[in-house]
């Protein structure tokens, strides 16, 4: 737990609106002399800037690694999303997990996960940090706040929490867990990733630092690989500040203008994205052919209540379950004409794959049906399509694939 005090002080000089400060924050024109009153930020590509006088970076910029006019731009922006005070963006959203251990944690430090992590995340505490540096890592159903606490031991130092959780959706209460942290060193993360900061807001709801890949929702058109950081306490932002440049991990000038350019419109394709699954949501649950849908914005949804209270929609990330076998599963995912059969998710293009043989092949197999990732379960990233277009789609597959 780190400095609140300062997060809230903050909220209070925050007068614009989330749609203003997506599309302004960061590319204020600058009139200064020998400018040229750029409404959108130049990408900076100079590995070095020239200074007056030998001590002292004339503009405040000396190397790009250690900070770049656009990438500033950029993290500047990614603060005001989050009503963070600091943003940092990095080369990936793995790269920026990365620094952020590697700041945070020492050998012999505990980590508490949620149980069905980013593969990605799952992949690097397990490698990374527990086989080559000793970190210790439980990983526990997060949805019951008890057995986030159970878990809590004297080195533990980081409570990662990604709701909703991938493919399955499973959410936690960032709240509850955030207040069984208070007055511990530990440090809660949140993986905002599926629901972007549009949607919820971890910050908010008490947790210390926000992680996000933009691959997916903020730059959102599928054409960039990024990773950011955001938080409100400078001891540690100073922390994370130092290992980006000591690591390298950074975002390039160009990668920095797609993201500044993709989140101008975050709001409206966050608002389309919910829409269109909502509609997905509930055509899948009245068809004959589908087991069970996992989209937090059905009211049949387990934990629909708990979606309501933290979140301000429920994004554009489903999973659902066919009454088939693999190998009709397999049939049905081939069959569709617009869902690209890809991983990744996020862009405006809607996306469909098969967690068990492409994002998720890495548990064994016996270890993912308990969790309920079956052969059977399919995960959607609905794009911002026309909706009749996307369930035409989904309904000429079902129909090709029970034909056979
Ligand atoms: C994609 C993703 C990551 C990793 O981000 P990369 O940009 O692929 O490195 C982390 N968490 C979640 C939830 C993701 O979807």
């Amino acid at each position: 737990m780190i400095n609140r005090r300062r997060k809230k002080d903050l909220f209070k000089r925050n007068i614009m609106k989330f749609e203003t400060k997506a599309i302004h924050i960061g590319e204020e024109p600058k009139f200064k002399e020998g400018g040229s009153g750029d409404v959108v930020i130049p990408i900076h590509l100079s590995s070095t800037f020239a200074r007056k006088k030998v001590d002292e970076p004339t503009y405040g910029y000396e190397y790009s690694r250690t900070g770049n006019p656009t990438r500033n731009a950029l993290e500047r922006r990614l603060a005001a999303l989050e009503d963070a005070k600091f943003g940092l963006a990095f080369a990936s959203g793995v790269a920026a997990e990365t620094v952020l251990c590697l700041s945070l944690l020492k050998s012999g430090d505990h980590i508490i996960a949620s149980g069905d992590l980013y593969s990605g995340t799952r992949r690097l505490f397990n490698t990374v940090f527990n086989q080559n540096f000793e970190v210790e890592i439980s990983y526990v159903d997060a949805r019951e706040v008890k057995n986030v606490k159970k878990a809590i031991k004297s080195n533990t130092r980081l409570v990662w929490l990604e709701t909703p959780t991938n493919p399955l959706m499973r959410l936690c209460d960032i709240k509850a867990i955030s207040e069984i942290t208070e007055g511990k060193d530990i440090i809660v993360v949140v993986d905002n990733t599926f629901m972007s900061p549009y949607f919820q807001k971890p910050l908010n709801l008490g947790a210390d630092i926000v992680v996000h890949s933009t691959t997916k929702f903020l730059n959102g058109h599928s054409d960039s690989i990024g990773g950011a950081i955001m938080l409100s306490d400078d001891k540690t932002y100073s922390a994370l500040k130092f290992y980006q440049n000591t690591t390298g991990a950074i975002l390039s000038p160009f990668d920095s203008f797609l993201v500044l350019r993709g989140i101008k419109t975050l709001a409206i394709r966050m608002e389309k994205h919910n829409k269109n699954a909502i509609r997905i949501a509930e055509y899948l649950e009245s068809h004959p052919k589908v087991k069970r849908v996992n989209y937090p914005g059905l009211k049949s949804y387990p934990q629909h209540n708990l979606a309501r209270k933290q979140m301000s929609g429920f994004g554009g990330m489903l999973s659902f379950e066919i009454d088939a076998n693999l190998k009709e599963t397999r049939a049905f995912l081939e069959n569709l004409k617009i869902f690209a059969l890809a991983e990744s998710l996020g862009g405006v293009e809607s996306l469909i794959e098969h967690p068990a043989i492409m994002t998720h092949s890495y548990i064994p197999k016996k270890e993912r049906e308990k969790m309920g990732i079956t052969d059977s379960l399919i995960r959607i990233s609905v794009g911002i399509e026309d909706i009749t277009d996307l369930i035409e789609d989904l309904d000429n597959a079902f129909k090709r694939t029970t034909q056979k």
